[in-house]
């Protein structure tokens, strides 16, 4: 997205290559409050990384893997110094790597990723919220400062990149 700051990295490791089955604004599922999200596919047990540093404000991993069911997705969300939050959702079940309250840097890891909730393949769904309430988060534009070819653009493969220093 021309003119936005690259706050984020890839949420997978450097190095690696997933591709982006449905971006911003995606038919399938990317409308309404949802229309800044990322799905990438991945194998079950593919490491996640924090896409920005700040503290863990929700860890929920206690759900099973590959219900289908809605509600029952595992997730992880970071709030950022400005107050934004990322979110990091169809973990694996106990995939959690990190606990409510701890401080995390971009590229740390911070779960498993896996099938869990409303899915329809292993992949992570990524965005990025500047506010949530009662009915759920609404999500803004983020773009990934790390991503080959930049994202958000279409769809296929993406690699992250190392990252620069922040
Ligand atoms: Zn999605």
């Amino acid at each position: 997205m021309p003119g936005l700051v690259a706050l984020y990295i890839l949420p997978f490791p450097a190095g690696e290559t997933h591709s982006l089955t449905q971006g911003n604004c995606g038919a399938e599922s990317h409308s309404g409050r949802f229309r800044y999200a990322f799905d990438f596919r991945m194998p079950p047990g593919t490491s996640i990384v924090a896409a920005r540093g700040g503290t863990v404000v929700v860890v929920r991993d206690d759900r099973p893997d590959d219900t289908g069911r809605v509600g029952d997705e595992n997730l992880v969300m970071i709030e950022h110094p400005d107050g934004h939050l990322s979110r990091y959702i169809h973990l694996a079940s106990h995939g959690a790597r990190v606990v409510e309250g701890d401080r995390v840097a971009a590229g740390d890891t911070i779960a498993l990723s896996g099938n869990s909730g409303r899915s329809a393949f292993p992949h992570l769904h990524f965005d990025v919220a500047d506010r949530c309430g009662r009915d759920g988060c609404r999500t803004i534009p983020a773009a990934f400062r790390n991503a080959d070819p930049p994202v958000p653009i279409g769809r296929g493969p993406v690699e992250a990149r190392s990252p620069e220093a922040p």
